[in-house]
């Protein structure tokens, strides 16, 4: 597909579980008038879709492009995002649950999945005007990203963060369980054979274990103005 950038320069940013991404990203794209991609959103949705299926993780390294149609997963932009739908049905929330937490990188490590997915990725950004967040953004859904970000984060704060997001209590156990589910995911999806979690050679790397929210936004905000020239 030919790209474009009638809208605006394309924005990627990628890095670990809980650093932070789809948030910023979220706020990044606000502020510039540009769209949000959450990527890690549309894995959830067939995670989540496989799940009410009951097709047993075991099997979905062997899903086939049709049975992927079938799961009547889709994404549709919606104001500044994607509004992911499984049969009709909203899932916004139901993405989010420990148990699609749990199962998320067991699907996204599917190629046929990262294959399946590609085109509707890219779509979303052939015009420009797009900040998308995910894993592999920089290095494999846009490597021609204007500007390509990188947000890394201790596990602790990113647990932190995690935590009080969801309400949850942030004792020093909570806290710690947290941190390793954090990183069990990371782990899986940076040791995957194709598409794995990891930084483009032309990223710029953002800290925000010290760094508060409005921070790593402006951070992001900054270059990309610079980026866009102007
Ligand atoms: O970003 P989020 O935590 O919602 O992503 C959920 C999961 O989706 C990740 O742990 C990863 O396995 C997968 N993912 C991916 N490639 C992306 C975005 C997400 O493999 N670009």
């Amino acid at each position: 597909m030919k790209l474009d950038r009638t809208d605006g320069i394309i924005i990627a940013l990628d890095g670990p579980a809980g650093s932070g991404k789809s948030s910023t990203a979220r706020a990044v794209a606000e502020r510039l008038g540009y769209r949000h991609l959450d990527s890690g959103a549309f894995y959830r949705a067939l995670t989540w879709a496989a799940l009410r299926a009951n097709i047993p993780p075991e099997r979905w390294p062997e899903l086939t492009p049709d049975e992927l149609d079938r799961l009547d997963v889709h994404g549709a932009p919606e104001g500044r995002a994607y509004r992911l739908t499984v049969g009709g049905w909203d899932v916004s929330e139901a993405i989010r649950t420990p148990e699609v937490n749990a199962h998320v990188s067991r699907m996204a490590a599917v190629p046929a999945v990262r294959e399946w997915l590609m085109d509707a990725l890219r779509e979303a950004g052939a015009r420009g005007g797009l900040v998308a967040d995910g894993r592999d953004i920089g290095t494999v859904v846009f490597p021609e990203a204007e500007l390509k970000a990188y947000l890394v984060c201790e596990p602790e704060e990113r647990a932190r963060r995690r935590l009080r997001e969801q309400g949850a209590g942030v004792s020093e156990d909570e806290v710690r369980a947290e941190a390793a589910r954090l990183q069990g995911r990371d782990q899986i999806d940076s040791g995957r054979a194709v598409a794995p979690l990891a930084e483009a050679a032309d990223a710029v790397r953002i800290d925000t274990t010290r760094l508060d929210f409005e921070a790593q936004v402006e951070a992001v905000v900054k270059l990309a103005r610079e980026r866009a020239g102007g």
